[in-house]
């Protein structure tokens, strides 16, 4: 199944209907099963009351397996030995695994997965036509401003680009002012970074042009990695400081596939591109049950690899929370679309109210614009505080430089209007211009007081 055409990267599954796509890896998810069953200690042992063969006539029968959580995956690598390096779940053996991919680690230390040459290919695949939604083709000269290969945005995504054809400038890592200026000087068309980067470079980039003299080729940018261009004000702001209208949010998971989400031309909710390899569901993060894919739906993404060789996930808890936007697409395509709302780690509750630190920078950012930084960082007094019972203490930037009265004022309409909108209290500070810091990787919206 790899008929490329104009328009998808992979016509034949991108636009079969849903439920078709659904029974078409329920048929490959059940043999799967005994082969992790076979080559996996972890899952052997998460298995161990399941009966030998587990029946997975239609794609609801997923729901049988237990859930893989992260701690388990960390406790497996725990076990690594020297023939088994990434430890109970390793499915391959040494000989043919070629290379190891680090989970970002923004919680905890980071967790190693492997890929055998195959999982290479499907890594390839995948991204590739996670681009390709995205809008980059062939002609393309793309800025890849992720630094690390060995992270799941490094040496994946770059595969993903030459898969597509696309000129690779793998211009991360260096300092900002030689990425901004060899991009001019590569004609540059296209670019992929984080949000919070993109957002960074964009308010620099005119004047970069001024310098170097290049004018820019930029037509394209594509963003991830971190809740954010949800909100209007973010996405305005990265567009008209690069210059572009062409601007996609992508997102995957290291634990399971760098690049499986992307949005397509309509720039509404990021389209699933992994069909072909990883089974999704959406799932109430507090009771379990499956939740269906309906437009208004949210839920956290659980992910089923079913053609992974060397560390294989079934019904991988991501701990992302979307909302789908849509299902079903003027594009054609046929996954569901849907944008990252944030961590069901982050989620906090205030007095019984949930509530996600992305929603609240997402509305300070939009009903403030112009006043506050479309950031914010919310403070917890304790690494696992989840309740408060008190207004929660959050920190924005101002843009201008403000006297302290002004400042005063500023706090209490931010207050009094996340209290009316989100019905959860917060105590704002407003910070002087170019206090929040800002990183090239990822920004987490959360602080913990002392830490
Ligand atoms: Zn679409």
């Amino acid at each position: 199944m790899t008929t490329a055409s104009r328009e998808y990267w992979n016509e034949q599954l991108e636009t079969l209907p849903w439920a078709e796509v659904e029974r078409w890896q329920a048929e490959r998810i059940a043999p799967t099963i005994a082969r992790i069953r076979a080559g996996s200690a972890m899952y052997r042992d998460m298995f161990a009351d399941l009966p030998r063969e587990v029946k997975i006539s239609e794609f609801a029968d997923l729901a049988r397996l237990p859930f893989t959580l992260k701690d388990r995956v960390r406790a497996a690598q725990d076990a690594a030995t020297d023939e088994r390096p990434l430890g109970d779940n390793q499915t391959a053996s040494l000989k043919n695994i070629v290379q190891t991919l680090s989970s970002s680690g923004t919680t905890g230390k980071p967790l190693y997965y492997g890929l055998t040459a195959h999982d290479c290919e499907v890594f390839a695949d995948t991204v590739a036509n996670t681009w390709f939604t995205a809008g980059l083709r062939a002609q393309d000269v793309v800025a890849h401003l992720v630094g690390l290969p060995m992270v799941a945005g490094g040496l994946p995504y770059a595969d993903g680009f030459r898969r597509i054809g696309a000129t690779l400038a793998w211009l991360g890592g260096f300092p900002t002012d030689r990425i901004l200026r060899e991009m001019r000087r590569l004609r540059c068309t296209a670019l992929l970074a984080t949000t919070s980067f993109g957002l960074y470079l964009s308010e620099q980039w005119d004047a970069v042009g001024h310098e170097t003299g290049v004018p820019s080729r930029l037509g394209k940018v594509l963003c991830g990695g971190e809740p954010g261009l949800n909100e209007r004000e973010i996405r305005d702001r990265i567009a008209s400081g690069l210059g572009v209208s062409h601007l996609r949010e992508v997102m995957g998971l290291g634990d399971v596939i760098s690049g499986m989400w992307a949005e397509c031309e309509r720039q509404e909710g990021m389209h699933f591109n992994a069909q072909k390899y990883v089974a999704i569901e959406l799932i109430d993060p507090d009771s379990g049950e499956v939740v269906r894919w309906r437009e208004g739906g949210t839920g956290e993404i659980v992910y089923t690899t079913f053609d992974r060789e060397a560390t294989p996930m079934l019904r991988y808890r991501s701990r992302d929370h979307a909302l789908v936007v849509g299902v079903g697409c003027s594009c054609g395509r046929t996954s569901p679309r849907i944008r990252c709302v944030g961590r069901t780690d982050d989620m906090l509750i205030y007095k019984g109210m949930n509530v996600f630190p992305a929603a609240l920078r997402d509305l300070v950012g939009s009903r403030f614009a112009g006043s506050v930084q479309p950031m914010l960082r919310v403070w917890k007094d304790a690494k696992d505080q989840v309740r408060f019972d008190y207004p929660i203490a959050v920190d924005v930037e101002a843009v201008d430089a403000l006297s302290s009265a002004e400042a005063d004022a500023l706090s209490q309409a931010i207050e009094t209007e996340v209290r009316d909108q989100l019905q959860v209290r917060v105590r704002v500070t407003v910070l002087a211009p170019n206090s929040l810091p800002k990183s090239a990787y990822k920004t987490s919206l959360l602080s913990v007081r002392g830490a």
